[in-house]
Order: structure tokens, then sequence, then C-alpha cells
């Protein structure tokens, strides 16, 4: 469910003995066209896979060209024997990225100055500017909550800008020896309540629903930046935007949104402008990069082939 044009122009087109149909999620006679089909490969973004896909396919593994799962139903695939494969780390650095670009520009506070210098409002912006007085990362630190395999390249990046860097994932996840001399773990609570910039890195699950909402909200410094590069779903956007509205954080940058696209009734996109000088909504851009598609791609297709050669597949997470 990618147009082949993606895979051509990143280098990374399909083996050439596979027999691949490239099916739009919209097409009518999407289910027809996959009958016969073995593997479904789709990117991680997009509509939900009906469970009746698969009732009416002969589809047994699904390679997502990405790190969420959550457009298949767990359950739904576990019962049925349905193997289900993303690429861990593709998009580590790209994410990892976002994080840092989006934490200095809040700090920094850049992200109206380009309209507001256009507008003539120079020595204004200037002047507010400096009096709100902006962070270099140095020494502020960075709380990462879901310490996997973006969350560690996050603590990585900032970690070499001298952040110091705590974290919180109940997995007690391997942490190697270089990253475990800068990174320590802590309680949730603890965390958010020391911690000068907050970064999610969890999967979208049952027990992640809702994971930051109004009371989490509450215990953060009104000082502090919340990144949510995770899924829509795990900040509670009422109360994020209610947070931002009454100053009991300083900002945030959301790459993604409980619906995608938000609806116009997200209260992210009401808050009024003064609201907005230190809020970055980006549509869900946070893990692509040319580098990562290319990467993400032909780990896909080499998982596929051992798929049909029987071997044991890479990433397996059902
Ligand atoms: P990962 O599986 O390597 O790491 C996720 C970590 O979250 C695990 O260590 C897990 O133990 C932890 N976790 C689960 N529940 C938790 C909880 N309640 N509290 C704290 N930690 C918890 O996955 P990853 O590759 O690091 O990706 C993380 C998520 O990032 C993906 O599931 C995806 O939704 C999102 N993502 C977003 C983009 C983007 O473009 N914005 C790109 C890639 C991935």
């Amino acid at each position: 469910m990618r147009p082949e044009s993606d895979f051509k122009e990143f280098g990374a087109v399909a083996p050439a003995h596979f027999n691949v149909v490239y099916l739009s999620p919209d097409d009518a006679s999407l289910i027809q066209k996959a009958n016969d089909a073995e593997v479904l490969l789709i990117p991680a973004v997009g509509p939900k896979i009906p469970n009746d896909f698969f009732k009416k396919t002969s589809i047994q593994m699904v390679q997502v060209t990405g790190a969420g799962i959550d457009r298949v139903n767990y359950d739904f695939c576990t019962q049925n024997n349905i193997k289900v494969c993303n690429v861990l780390g593709a998009s580590a650095r790209s994410v990892a990225e976002y994080c840092l670009f989006s934490a200095l520009a809040i700090s920094r506070r850049l992200i109206r100055t380009t309209d507001e210098i256009a507008s003539g409002n120079y020595a204004e912006i200037r002047g507010n500017i400096i009096k709100d007085r902006m962070h270099s990362l140095s020494g502020l630190v960075l709380g990462i909550i879901g310490f996997g395999t973006i969350g560690q390249e996050t603590a990585k990046m900032f970690g070499a800008l001298g952040c110091r860097i705590q974290y919180y994932d109940p997995s007690r996840p391997k942490v190697d020896q270089s990253l475990a001399s800068i990174a320590s773990e802590i309680g949730k609570e603890e965390l958010l309540r020391s911690s000068d910039i907050v970064s999610i890195h969890v999967p979208l699950i049952e027990q992640t629903f809702n994971l930051i909402a109004e009371q989490e909200l509450s215990m953060m410094k009104d000082t502090s930046v919340l990144l949510n590069a995770s899924r829509g779903g795990v900040v509670n956007e009422n109360a994020l935007a209610q947070a931002i509205h009454d100053k009991k954080i300083k900002g945030a940058a959301v790459d993604v949104f409980s619906s995608e696209p938000p609806e116009k009734s997200n209260p992210l996109l009401n808050l009024p402008n003064e609201s907005r000088a230190n809020l970055i909504l980006t549509p869900h851009i946070g893990g692509i990069t040319v580098q990562s598609w290319a990467e993400l791609f032909s780990r896909s297709w080499m998982n596929i082939q051992r798929f049909f050669d029987g071997e044991k597949l890479e990433d397996q997470q059902i």
C-alpha cells in the first residue's frame, strides 16, 4: 500500500523476482486485487487495516515501513497467526533530530521571528525574546518517557549538547555502556517534576493512551517543554492546549495528532495567538528524511525475502 514511485525514488525497489501489486488504500477493489497476496507492506501512518481485509485475503505477514504497528489489530493478528514486523531504528535519527530541532527552536524562540521581522516588528520581537530569556541546551535536564530505540537515540543527541538525561521505561530496556554513563533511570512522576524538556517515545497501546493528561502536565515545571513525536492519543490534546494556554508549561512540539489530519476543532489548533509563540505543530514528519526512507524500504524488502525463505524475521512484533 505504497506507490511504486516511492521505492524507485529512494533506490530501494522490490527484488525482481517478487510479484508486487501496488495498491491505494482507497481503491474500491482493494480486497479483490490483494486476494492472492501473502504479504502486505504498509506505511506506519494511515487508516486502520480492517480485520476483514485479512479474512478475505491470504495475507500471513505484514511488513510496516516504519516503527508504529498501530494500523493493525494486535489481538486479531496474534490470534490468527499473522506475523507483523516493523523496521526498528531506521527512523530513529530522524525523529531524534526533529526533537532536538524543536527543543532548540522553542528555547531560542525562533518560531515566529521571520514573520515578525517581515511585518516590521524587528525591535519589538528582539526585545521580547531577550526579556523572556533564551536557554542553551547545555545543563538542562531532558526527561525521556519510553527508552527504546528512538528514546535512546534522542538521549545521545541531547547528551552530546550537554543535557543531563533521565528516563522512565517500565520494561527496563538494555542500555549500552556509553549511554548508561550519561542517562539515569527515574520514576515517571519524578521525571515530570524535574525535567526541563520531556520527550515522549512510547508506542500507542492501551496502556499508553492518555499517558500524559491533566495530572501529568500539572506536575511539570512552568518553564518546561513537552515534545511528542510518538503517536496521537498518548498526550491528551485538551489537557495540553489548556496547559499551554494557562502557562502551566512553557511550550510544546506536537508531530502527531489523535486524528490525522487533525479536526478543525482540535484544541491545539484553536489557541489564541499569544499561546502559539512556543508551540510547534507538524504533520507527522518526525521520522521522514531521505536517509530514513531509503533504509526503511530496503530493510522491508529484505525481511519479506526472509519470510518467503522461511528464515527468522527481523523486528517481528507480533
Ligand atoms: P521501541 O519499541 O524501540 O521503544 C518503545 C519503548 O517504549 C519501549 O522500550 C517500551 O518499553 C516503552 N514503553 C512502552 N510503554 C511504556 C510506558 N507506559 N511508559 C514508558 N515507556 C513505555 O520503539 P521506537 O522505535 O523507539 O518507537 C517508539 C514510537 O515512536 C513508535 O511506536 C511510533 O509510534 C513512534 N514513531 C513516530 C515517528 C514520527 O514520525 N513521529 C517515527 C517513528 C516512530
